[in-house]
């Protein structure tokens, strides 16, 4: 990455981890109001359109001691769940006026609960709806978005407004299409984004506001697509499972050092996940609702009753030309797991070559990692 780029999507990167300085530095300089919300999905135009900055909580990635949370949580729940709440009881999200959590799964759930009573003001939920195919699933999210809406405009003494919603809709629509350019670039030339770059510039879109982003994200893609780094005779791998609690970009490394080109993975999928939401229509909410159920894109972690998600891996596997599949799945987490399971069965069926990893957001130690990730490679390589 070329100097003042990297150094402005690394420093938000590396700010969204624990000290959320940048996130106070806009509220001082705008007098807005900020949220987080945690992964993996959020409608931030409900926030951005009242003028608050929505902020994405993706962890804290072994940046802190985990005491206070293991203290009031069980020993067998994820790390990001400990790392956000630990962070939240001992003030690193004082800056944020408002915190939102939603139904990803029972662990984020009880998170949610468990947040609200600790915590001296506005946390919320959102339930997303479980049965996507019901005709009623989009007017039970519009009005979902409505009451969240209604917290949200408590939290910045406004009123949700449908002109600053469609405005707000237009430019996330345009955030969203540049991620998705990042990400087509990355899968037809690995070889000029390494991991640790794609990393930083889709972990800056956590904390920065979205105008500001997406201008720098342009001139990024401008920057990186006119790259010449030769490809490597490296397989290419598509990273899956980890969707929510953030993998170490060491692990990465890792397994790019031992001749894999990663041309897929889901770190911060939430925030590129969504295709264009309409901006035309009487009911901007609605069309946002719409958009959430409609999308049959399949999230990992995301059930759709249309979506055979055993097909959806095979034909998603064929597109990105992937040689294997790496299941990367953090600690604990059932949906990862249950997904792993659904989603190996066609792949074994098909002989296409799988690894599972497991890993926490602090993990430090990846030697097991680099042999087995050399033998994968090597499998593929020289079979
Ligand atoms: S990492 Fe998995 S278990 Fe933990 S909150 Fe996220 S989805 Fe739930």
């Amino acid at each position: 990455m070329q100097g003042s780029l990297a150094s402005r999507f690394e420093e938000a990167s590396t700010d969204s981890y624990t000290t959320f300085g940048l996130v106070s530095k806009w509220k001082q300089e705008t007098k807005g109001k900020a949220v987080g919300y945690f992964p993996v999905y959020f409608p931030e135009e409900l926030a951005d359109s009242m003028g608050i900055l929505p902020v994405s909580l993706q962890g804290a990635s072994g940046g802190v001691s985990l005491d206070m949370a293991t203290a009031h949580t069980q020993s067998f729940v994820c790390s990001i769940s400990r790392s956000v709440f630990q962070m939240a009881l001992q003030g690193n999200l004082e800056v944020f006026d408002g915190l939102i959590f939603s139904n990803i799964c029972d662990v984020a759930r009880n998170l949610s609960g468990i947040t609200k009573r600790n915590m001296a003001k506005y946390v919320d939920y959102i339930h997303f709806p479980v049965n996507n195919s019901s005709s009623h699933a989009a007017a039970y999210l519009r009005d979902e978005y409505l009451r969240i809406g209604e917290g949200l405009a408590n939290v910045a003494g406004t009123r949700l407004d449908a002109e600053k919603l469609r405005a707000s809709i237009s430019l996330h629509n345009e955030k969203r299409r540049l991620l998705r350019r990042l990400a087509a670039l990355r899968r037809e030339r690995p070889e000029i984004i390494p991991y640790a770059e794609w990393y930083s510039v889709i972990r800056a879109s956590a904390v920065m506001p979205a105008s500001e982003y997406a201008s720098a994200l342009a001139s990024y893609l401008d920057e990186a697509s006119a790259r010449t780094s030769k490809s490597m005779d490296k397989i290419r791998v598509a990273v899956i499972g980890n969707f929510c609690e953030q993998i170490p970009v060491m692990l990465m490394k890792v397994i790019e050092d031992a001749g894999c080109y990663v041309v897929n993975d889901e770190a911060l999928i939430g925030n590129r996940w969504l295709q264009d939401v309409r901006t035309e229509g009487d009911d901007p909410v609605l069309s946002l609702a719409e958009a959430y159920i409609g999308n049959r894109e399949p999230l990992t972690v995301r059930f759709h009753p249309e979506v055979d998600k055993q097909e959806h891996i095979e034909a998603f596997v064929k597109s990105l030309r992937a040689d294997g599949v790496i299941f990367c799945t953090p600690k604990f987490c059932e949906p990862a797991l249950y997904d792993y399971m659904i989603y190996k069965a066609p792949l074994e069926k098909r002989k296409t070559p799988y690894l599972h990893l497991e890993y926490e957001e602090s993990s430090s130690s990846f030697e097991h990692v680099r042999t087995m990730a050399e033998t994968f490679a090597e499998s593929i390589l020289f079979d």
